[in-house]
């Protein structure tokens, strides 16, 4: 069937650090859209590492990026973001004296506070993801709930097919993560894209995804619907 084939494949993916540490030692990965895949390990096991790889943060030392069936060398997280790949990394980077509003369409240029189709855009996000923040609210004045819930929004602005979410619940109180786990949802069921889960907690990633990846030491150990 097409719609099972994955819109994004590691392939015998090899990364190490100045030849010291070896953060991934062969890893294989396959993400299909509609899906979400859900990346589970422990601390260390190079989870976020594998995220760098496939956003364009760092190059793999070994192996191949498959994007959409094509071998791709993306040079920056720019470069990825070009061609459909949006990811909130862990340590959410959002500017906190700025307004949810400018941070969401911030990569839109510095002409945001004139638009006011920037602001219909905005409603839209918050439509499609049942979740309303004041967009001129300051991201410093949010609890990291909703500052998780802003950088979805700035996922999603960017009209990607891959969405990856490195740790969105790890320090999120439980009401919190429902919101993530439900934007999630909304994410792969209603806009059919390819999400890209990574937790360190077994319970949510049972919970949420339709696949599982684990890594242990830079290997995947299992995987698994
Ligand atoms: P996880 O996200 O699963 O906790 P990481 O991918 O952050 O794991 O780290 C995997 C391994 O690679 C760890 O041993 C970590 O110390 C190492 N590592 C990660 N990034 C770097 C880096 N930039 N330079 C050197 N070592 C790194
Ligand atoms: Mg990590």
């Amino acid at each position: 069937m097409q719609s099972e084939q994955p819109i994004m494949q590691l392939q015998a993916v090899k990364k190490s650090f100045g030849n010291r540490t070896i953060a991934l030692r062969g890893v294989n990965l396959s993400v299909v859209k509609g899906r979400v895949h859900g990346l589970l390990g422990a601390n260390g096991a190079g989870k976020s590492t594998l995220i760098k790889i496939l956003s364009g943060a760092y190059r793999a030392t070994e192996g191949s990026v498959v994007w959409r069936g094509q071998t791709v060398n993306w040079d920056s997280p720019k470069a990825a973001k070009a061609m459909g790949v949006a990811t909130v990394h862990q340590h959410i980077p959002l500017v906190p004296t700025l307004t949810i509003l400018e941070n969401v369409f911030l990569d839109d240029g510095g002409w945001w506070r004139r638009s006011s189709g920037l602001r219909a855009r905005y409603q839209d996000l918050c439509q499609r993801m049942g979740y309303w923040l004041d967009p001129d609210r300051s991201v410093s004045e949010l609890s990291i709930g909703q500052r998780q819930m802003a950088a979805i929004f700035q996922a999603l602005s960017t009209g990607a097919d891959l969405i990856v979410l490195d740790e969105p619940t790890a320090s999120l109180a439980m009401d919190e993560r429902e919101l993530v786990y439900a934007a999630v949802k909304r994410l792969s069921r209603v806009e059919g894209k390819a999400v890209l889960f990574v937790s360190h907690f077994l319970d949510e990633v049972m919970a949420l995804t339709d696949q599982v990846t684990v890594l242990r030491d830079g290997l995947v150990v299992m995987t698994a619907e």
